[in-house]
C-alpha cells in the first residue's frame, strides 16, 4: 500500500498526540514506529485507520486524501489493512481456524475459497499442528502467529502490527518479525510495526526520525529507501539491515530509550544477521 502522512497533527484538547509528523510508505515497505509509552505511535495507527481524523495535516492513501475521501472508498481501504495486536485479541471460544473464517466472513471473501485460504495462511505460519485448537491452548508465541495468520487471511496490502512481540519471550518475537519480514517480501505488503524492542530495532535498523514530544524536530532524516534481499535469520552477530524507523521520544529525558543511544553490550545473545 501507498502511504503518506504530510504535517499531520493529533490534538485530544490541550494534549498534542502528534505534532508536525511526515513519513511514506509504498509497497513492501517495512517501518517501524519506536517510542516510549504517550509518544503517539497508538495515534499513527488510528489516524491510518481512520478511527480518528487528525486535527491538521493530510493521510494519503493511494494517491486519495483520506479526509476528503467518500465513506466507500473509506471502507475499502480498511479492508486492505490486517491488524495484529500484542494481546493476540483472538476470540476465545472460536478454534484458530474458526477465528480465520470469521475474518474472512467479515470481508465477504468467497465462500467457496475460505477453505483453501485458511489452509494458505495456517501454513505459512506454521500452525497447520494447531489448526483446531482454542486460544487457551496455544503458547504466546502461537496465538500471536494465528493472529498474524488471521490479519493475513484477508489478503492485506498493509499489516499494522501494534506492539506485536510485547508479550513475546526472544525466540518467537524474532520468529514473528522473520515472518513478517518474509510477508513484506514476497507478497509486497507493507508493513507498519510499533515497538518496544530495541534489539529488534537495533538490528534491523537503517534511517531514524526523531520525534521530541509529539514534534518532528529532524524531518530532514526522514528517508524511504529501497529495500534488499536480506533474509534476518537468528544468529550470533548483528548486522544493520535496510528498514525505516520512526523513532517517538515523549521528551528529552527519554532519549536515553531512543535505539541510537543502546550501547552494544546491553544486547542479549540473540541477534540478526543477514543472510544473502
Ligand atoms: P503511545 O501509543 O505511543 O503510547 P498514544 O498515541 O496512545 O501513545 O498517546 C499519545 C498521547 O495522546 C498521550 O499523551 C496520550 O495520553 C494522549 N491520548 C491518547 N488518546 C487520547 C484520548 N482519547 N484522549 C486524550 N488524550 C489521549
Amino acid at each position: 500500500m501507498k502511504l503518506s502522512f504530510q504535517n499531520v497533527s493529533k490534538s485530544y484538547g490541550i494534549v498534542d498526540a502528534l505534532k508536525d509528523i511526515s513519513f511514506e510508505i509504498n509497497p513492501g515497505d517495512f517501518l517501524f514506529i519506536v517510542g516510549p509509552s504517550g509518544a503517539g505511535k497508538s495515534t499513527i495507527l488510528k489516524l491510518i485507520l481512520n478511527q480518528i481524523k487528525p486535527t491538521s495535516g493530510s493521510i494519503i492513501i493511494d494517491d486519495q486524501d483520506l479526509s476528503t475521501a467518500k465513506r466507500n472508498y473509506i471502507d475499502t481501504v480498511r479492508r486492505k489493512i490486517g491488524v495484529v495486536f500484542q494481546d493476540y485479541q483472538l476470540i476465545t471460544d472460536k478454534n484458530i481456524e474458526e477465528n480465520i473464517a470469521l475474518a474472512l466472513d467479515i470481508i465477504n471473501y468467497p465462500q467457496e475459497k475460505i477453505a483453501a485460504r485458511i489452509d494458505e495462511v495456517i501454513k505459512q505460519v506454521n500452525l497447520d499442528s494447531r489448526r483446531f485448537l482454542f486460544p487457551s491452548q496455544l503458547s504466546g508465541g502461537e496465538m500471536q502467529r494465528a493472529s498474524l495468520a488471521r490479519a493475513l487471511a484477508v489478503e492485506p496490502e498493509l499489516i499494522l502490527a501494534d506492539e506485536p512481540t510485547g508479550n513475546l519471550d526472544p525466540e518467537n518475537a524474532w520468529n514473528l518479525v522473520k515472518l513478517l519480514k518474509e510477508i513484506s517480501k514476497d507478497s509486497k505488503t507493507s508493513i507498519i510495526m510499533t515497538t518496544h524492542n530495541h534489539e529488534i530495532v537495533d538490528a534491523l535498523a537503517k534511517s531514524v526520525l526523531r520525534l521530541k514530544a509529539g514534534k518532528n524536530q529532524d524531518q530532514k532524516e526522514v528517508e524511504i529507501q529501497e529495500k534488499d534481499d536480506n533474509k534476518s535469520t537468528v544468529q550470533e552477530e548483528p548486522k544493520k539491515d535496510q528498514e525505516d524507523i520512526i523513532s517517538l521520544e515523549k521528551d528529552s529525558k527519554s532519549s536515553a530509550d531512543s535505539p541510537k543511544k543502546k550501547s552494544k553490550s546491553k544486547r542479549s545473545r540473540l541477534k540478526v544477521k543477514s543472510k544473502k
